[in-house]
């Protein structure tokens, strides 16, 4: 690809053209640096988080007007939303007792007049002179015009009554015609704009030029216009992300970690202590981590596959790894109840192969933490590495679940030391989001389970119907197993969460679980005592833990066969999979019941998320199905995941966008030698993305 011929390509045919040099620094102006915006409004306006020229013209219109057609007055027909121009007759403002101001203003065209309604707008009736010309939008109702929005002689660029006049996402303190105004405004600096992206890409993926995208974006003569212009924005956030993502990946590549030698004499006796055979997809996890660790570029893995797939095995291996070169691994994990859940498999198998492990987490005191930092694996949550503990032989770091893991933390760790980092995560995402998200990882991928497991079978019953779910869950604690009970979610704090889960259990256990041995599980519980009640859980000293959410990772108990989740419907569909995924562990056969309130209570998007998982136990599977029902911006924490960057993206119908964002980045960031000005320029916008 030729990387010369920046200047912007032609606009598509009769769109308007920008000319001059564009002065993006002008687009840095302060928003009270418009006409007509002083400091309230500008106040105002930086609630929705909107601060400069350029925040204004990259808000995002929600919606666009629905085209209608003009209509001469004798020809209104019921209650169709339509456009009537006409001249003003007379006007009277008339207040009801309900203390709501009602102005009518009689309109009339050549072919007849009609009385136009506004409520509560009593302050236009000075600018209603008899005489003015207006155009309304609004719908006929008892013989009356109800105006929805109007135009006053004057109104110029989208007027609130055009076609497809851009509708953007306001506050209640900002009315559509003032915000419309103001993006108006915004748009004569349009061409300040700056365009980075090369003539030959934009003619290659059929995108036009960055200041035009704006200008379709904010006035559309078709949807189409709309939807161009909203590509190419779109192109240029995935492009500024990717290109972060691949200089992230340039930059580790100038970082240096141990190269390890060949797997040896722990590994061999590592892989005899396991009670059963590694699976294909595990081998094939860990060739790919053996390859990384004997680089001295850090390992940069995501080990993706779905719960109870045999990650921790392979994770484990990777520690080992470190520990048989006589260097340290740790191992992180989210939540203390995880991080102590890991310690539990992880010391148990250690200890049998002579290697030291350590648990770090925050209730630990500081003169048992420095004893634990000299062990050979480390097991903690991030308090860890916030804490500062001297990890001077680190060589390999495991990061649990590492979505839920913000990029500051990912990047404390590689402060002043670059570990080969292996990161782990049960929740399975699509590539579209994985590319987008952790673009700068090399992915490992577990999507079958060992053979020995059966896929857990769901139902989903009415509440009423509840009673049968705890027949059945008696008759399986009565053969040896054992059950986890979700409690519903509806509670705000943990604390209330953590007393209802506690009165369930009460109740539970003088009701239906009479008979047997009862736990109660929350985040409220002392570190101690949480560690206490796994570990009896496990011995199988109780036979049904009542938990609030604490359990959804990581917790790893083959005998519990049951589950059943109360309120089933208030959990989200990632939530409810990763819940799921505490049970299935074994070889027996386990069930998984989801208790809902009655069908006709539940929301669209609640039904199929039930239906999703009774249908499937595959975690991609039910990761698209969460991608639709609930978008982009809400699937990971957006804060995390760079995704709250992705303003015109949607990723549901852009994936090829983001594949040809992906391939430019890389055709950027190969160009040897000094870069062309251009692709300079490219690289200012990621830092200023990046600092922003
Ligand atoms: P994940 O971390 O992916 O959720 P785990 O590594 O915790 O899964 O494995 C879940 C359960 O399956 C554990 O009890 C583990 O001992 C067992 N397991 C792991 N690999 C295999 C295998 N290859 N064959 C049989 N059981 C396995
Ligand atoms: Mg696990």
């Amino acid at each position: 690809m030729s990387l010369t011929g920046f200047a912007g390509a032609d606009p598509p045919e009769g769109w308007p053209r920008l000319r001059g040099t564009p002065r993006p620094e002008r687009l840095d102006a302060p928003l009270d640096s418009l006409a007509g915006v002083g400091p309230k409004l500008a106040a105002r306006l930086r609630k929705l988080g909107l601060a400069s020229v350029r925040d204004l013209l990259e808000h995002r219109p929600r919606d666009y007007q629905q085209p209608v057609g003009e209509s001469r007055i004798v020809d209104l027909l019921g209650e169709q939303e339509a456009v009537i121009v006409g001249e003003v007759r007379n006007v009277s403002v008339r207040r009801t007792r309900r203390r709501l101001t009602v102005l009518k203003a009689v309109v009339a065209d050549e072919s007849g007049s009609i009385p136009a309604v506004w409520f509560n707008q009593d302050w236009l009736a000075d600018k209603l002179v008899p005489g003015t010309r207006v155009r309304l939008r609004g719908q006929l109702r008892r013989s009356e015009f109800a105006v929805r929005s109007y135009d006053l002689p004057g109104a110029n660029g989208a007027g609130s009554t055009a076609d497809l006049a851009p509708i953007y996402p306001a506050g209640e303190e900002i009315t559509p015609p003032r915000m419309r105004a103001l993006v108006t405004a915004a748009l004569a600096q349009a061409r300040d704009c700056l365009d980075f992206l090369p003539a030959s890409v934009k003619v290659r993926e059929a995108l036009p030029g960055r200041a035009d995208a704006l200008v379709a974006l904010h006035r559309p003569r078709t949807l189409e216009d709309a939807e161009a212009g909203r590509r190419r924005l779109a192109f240029d956030e995935l492009l500024v992300l990717q290109l972060g993502l691949a200089r992230r990946t340039r930059e580790r590549e100038r970082e240096t970690a141990p190269a390890l030698a060949p797997p040896g004499e722990l590994i061999e006796r590592y892989r005899a202590a396991l009670p059963f055979r590694l699976t294909e997809h595990q081998e094939r996890a860990i060739e790919e981590i053996d390859r990384d660790l004997a680089r001295e570029v850090p390992m940069q893995r995501l080990l993706q596959g779905d719960v109870g797939s045999g990650k921790t095995v392979v994770a484990l291996y990777a520690l080992l790894r470190a520990v048989e070169e006589g260097l340290q691994g740790v191992l992180m994990a989210p939540t203390e109840t995880l991080a102590e859940q890991h310690f539990l498999t992880v010391e148990e198998l250690c200890r049998e192969l002579g290697v030291t492990v350590g648990l770090l987490t925050s209730s630990v005191g500081k003169r048992a933490r420095d004893a634990a930092a000299g062990a050979s694996i480390l097991v903690g949550t991030h308090a860890l590495i916030q804490e500062g503990v001297p990890l001077e032989r680190l060589a390999v770091a495991v990061v649990d679940e590492q979505h839920r893991f913000g990029v500051e933390q990912r990047a404390a760790l590689a402060q002043g030391r670059s570990p080969h980092v292996l990161h782990m995560t049960a929740t399975p995402i699509p590539r579209t989001l994985a590319l987008t998200v952790y673009g700068d990882l090399a992915v490992s991928e577990i999507s079958k389970p060992p053979a020995s497991r059966k896929p857990i079978v769901t139902s989903w019953i009415e509440e009423r119907r509840a009673p049968e779910a705890y027949r059945r869950l008696t008759r399986l604690l009565r053969e040896g197993r054992q059950a986890y009970v979700v409690c519903p979610l509806i509670e705000e704090s943990e604390t209330s969460r953590a007393r209802a889960a506690e009165a369930e259990a009460a109740r539970l256990q003088r009701a239906e679980l009479r008979e047997f041995r009862v736990g109660c599980l929350h985040g409220r519980l002392k570190p101690a005592d949480r560690r206490e009640l796994m570990a009896r859980f496990t011995a199988r000293e109780l036979d049904v833990l009542v938990a609030t959410t604490v359990i959804e990772v990581g917790v790893d108990v083959p005998n519990a066969t049951v589950m059943i989740v109360q309120e089933a419907d208030r959990f989200g569909l990632a939530q409810l999979h990763q819940l799921r995924g505490r049970v299935g562990r074994g070889a027996e056969q386990s069930y998984c019941l989801l208790v809902s309130r009655p069908k006709e209570e539940l929301t669209d998007a609640a039904v199929r998320r039930l239906e999703a998982l009774v249908e499937t136990t595959d975690g991609f599977e039910l990761a698209e199905v969460d991608l639709e029902l609930r978008g982009e911006g809400q699937l990971l924490g957006t804060r995390q995941s760079g995704l709250s960057d992705l303003r015109f993206t949607k990723l549901r119908v852009d994936r090829a966008l983001l594949e040809r964002a992906r391939a430019v980045a890389q055709e950027l960031i190969d160009v040897e030698g000094p870069l062309d000005d251009e692709v300079e320029r490219a690289f200012v916008e990621v830092d200023r993305a990046a600092a922003a």
